[in-house]
């Protein structure tokens, strides 16, 4: 069966790679779906958070990454065997990603799966992660090396 993880990864933290790795280990595939909204502003381009998520992964196997525009339903469609994967950090993650499920499952007949966030990354998101760099300040507990770097450069 394959894991749809979808998210704007603005930039990948290490709270979204404790999702894909504990994916990994459970299901064949886990497709990491970068969302591209022509709406939203996003710090990094559709090509950069890509580009960080796939370095990010490089050490697990059986992760694809893609880039996806619309309802995830729809990518999920695409395959003949797959769910979706969510991150729940709080209860407010829970009750928002709770609503947006049953409209999967309503609309589309789509599963979504809920790992719970680890308690260390529990409290951690890219808006964090973003907030943070652009003061200065050292983020390397939360992301990358590679993405701790190109955050540095962007907000030099
Ligand atoms: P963020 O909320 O950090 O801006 P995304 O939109 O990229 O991130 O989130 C994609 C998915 O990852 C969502 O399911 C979200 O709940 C989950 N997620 C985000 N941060 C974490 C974390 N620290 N631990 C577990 N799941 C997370």
């Amino acid at each position: 069966m394959t894991a749809i993880y979808p998210g704007s990864f603005d930039p990948v933290t290490f709270g979204h790679l404790d999702i894909i790795r504990r994916a990994a280990g459970i299901f064949d595939e886990v497709v990491v779906a970068v969302m591209v909204n022509s709406e939203k502003r996003y710090l990094f381009s559709d090509a950069e958070r890509a580009d960080m998520m796939t370095r990010a992964c490089e050490g697990i196997a059986n992760v694809k990454i893609v880039y996806f525009e619309g309802l995830t339903v729809d990518l999920v469609r695409r395959y003949s065997d797959a769910v979706l994967i969510k991150g729940v950090r709080s209860a407010s993650d829970f009750d928002y990603e709770a609503m947006i499920a049953e409209a999967n499952r309503a609309s589309g007949g789509v599963e979504t799966v809920f790992l719970f966030a680890s308690p260390e990354y529990s409290r951690l998101s890219s808006l964090v992660v973003r907030e943070f760099a652009s003061q200065g300040a050292d983020v390397s507990n939360w992301a990358p090396d590679h993405v701790c770097k190109i955050l540095r450069e962007r907000f030099q």
